[in-house]
């Protein structure tokens, strides 16, 4: 282990974050690379700095444990963009609220008829900022996709022009930042951030109802910004005049340029959103369960994805290839009972009764294979199985090191590639383990 470069182990830790936790898991960290380890800490080369922000959110966790089971070090992980790569993003770093989403790109959007008509005026309107439709507002209920495509447009924008100044924030950052301004008097220095943008997005401005002191401040960044011919994009949950409360003369001028209106998708649109999803996440589901899932679920395209990270998750946790009957199982709330949490007990009780070996012989430091082989599958699982760290899992099974268990988890895992038999030994084992709780 000392002398393998990380670099060769790279892909085999890409792929243990995998299954650390599948649900976060995107196809483009196939692309990520190793920057370099120094100082304890493994730095990964990311393909742009809002995959940084998006491993850093929500994998860096899973990367760390991955990193620390296959070099067998306690390292440390961090995320980076490559020197010399480095994108000319100006809005990436100018410390855009939220964060903009890796996944919310024009790529990543299905166009349907639903939402045709918003999504050519957002291309439109990245093509050339300022003059096409100033400004562009777009409705529609929740989980439609307005958030992405307000996104898509700073990627966009960023993309294209050089050091372009974008403010993307929801209104109700914008109304607290307001609120923030005038309590530390720096009024100026708040307009002077919001004034001065080659574009101001923000996300869902029926915030202002009823907000009359933000909506007096709006008006006039609005003015500044559209005189200049500086582009503006609103996004809101009704069309302008169904705000309760807003000014007439923001009515007016929200309406000046296009107000275009986002539909809940049809089937058609449904089932490739699936796909679409599935494909991102380096998934792999037939058109059967596509449809399946886009019959099933039709509020929303947020619901929808959460449907397919359902099956995913239930696949996932318990080993199992996914077919229609898993997905319709997951979907009709069978799944509790699947991806409930497993315990190292759980696992120690199917393999003891399996092998008919006391745990007390598991802990002990009998080394006979009747004993060692059961004792290093319970490892192995529980690895596979539980979040425990090494130390907990050694420390469970007799107060074994971490090395131990290291070794163990190797060594089934290579029986389980060679030996048919221990591999389906392990299946069954894995679905005792996952199936209903007995009580
Ligand atoms: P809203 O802001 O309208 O509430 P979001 O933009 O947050 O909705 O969308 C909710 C989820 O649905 C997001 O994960 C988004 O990527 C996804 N989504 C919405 N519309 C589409 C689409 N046409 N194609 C792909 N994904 C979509
Ligand atoms: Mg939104």
């Amino acid at each position: 282990m000392a002398a393998q470069k990380v670099e060769d182990i790279f892909v085999d830790i890409v792929e243990r974050v995998k299954t650390l936790d599948p649900v976060n898991n995107r196809a483009w960290f196939d692309k990520l690379t190793v920057l370099r380890l120094s100082g304890g800490t493994l730095e990964i080369g990311c393909p742009d700095e809002a995959s940084v922000q998006y491993l850093r959110d929500n994998c860096k966790n899973s990367f760390t444990r991955a990193a620390q089971q296959l070099t067998g070090y306690l390292v440390g992980v961090d995320f980076g963009v490559p020197n010399g790569q480095k994108p000319h993003n100006a809005t990436l770093t100018l410390g855009v609220e939220p964060k903009l989403h890796p996944d919310y790109t024009f790529d990543n959007f299905v166009v349907g008829p639903c939402n045709r008509l918003a999504h050519a005026s957002c291309v439109a309107v990245s093509q050339s900022p300022g003059s096409t439709y100033n400004p562009l507002f777009i409705y529609g209920s929740s989980g439609l996709g307005k958030t992405h495509l307000l996104q898509a447009v700073c990627y966009e924008l960023n993309k294209k022009i050089n050091n372009v100044v974008i403010q993307f924030l929801s209104c109700e950052n914008f109304v607290n930042k307001f609120i923030t301004a005038i309590e530390q008097g720096n009024l100026q220095g708040f307009q002077s951030q919001f004034r001065t943008v080659d574009a101001l997005v923000i996300d869902d401005v029926q915030f202002l109802s009823e907000r009359e002191q933000s909506q007096e401040e709006f008006f006039h960044t609005f003015n500044a910004l559209y005189n200049n011919s500086k582009q503006i994009i609103l996004s809101a949950d009704g069309p302008p005049g169904q705000i309760p409360a807003l000014e007439e003369r923001l009515i007016s001028r929200f309406s000046w340029g296009l107000v275009t209106r986002i539909d809940a998708p049809s089937y058609e649109t449904r089932v490739a959103i699936v796909q679409k999803k599935a494909h991102l996440r380096g998934l792999k589901i037939s058109e059967e369960i596509a449809e399946y899932i886009g019959q099933k679920v039709h509020a929303n395209i947020r619901e929808l994805e959460g449907a397919l990270t359902t099956v995913y998750a239930v696949a996932t946790t318990t080993k199992q290839e996914i077919t229609l009957q898993l997905a319709q199982k997951a979907l009709e709330g069978q799944v509790e009972l699947l991806s409930r949490n497993i315990s190292i007990t759980d696992i120690i009780s199917v393999v003891t009764k399996h092998f008919n070996v006391r745990l007390a012989d598991l802990q002990s430091k009998k080394r006979s294979q009747s004993i060692t082989e059961p004792r290093q599958i319970c490892m192995c699982l529980a690895r596979e199985l539980t979040k425990h760290s090494l130390e907990e899992i050694g420390g469970h099974l007799g107060g074994r090191d971490h090395t131990t268990v290291m070794h163990a988890c190797d060594k089934i895992g290579k029986a389980k590639k060679s030996d048919r038999k221990m591999k389906a030994l392990l299946s069954e084992l894995t679905k005792q383990i996952t199936g209903p709780a007995q009580t």
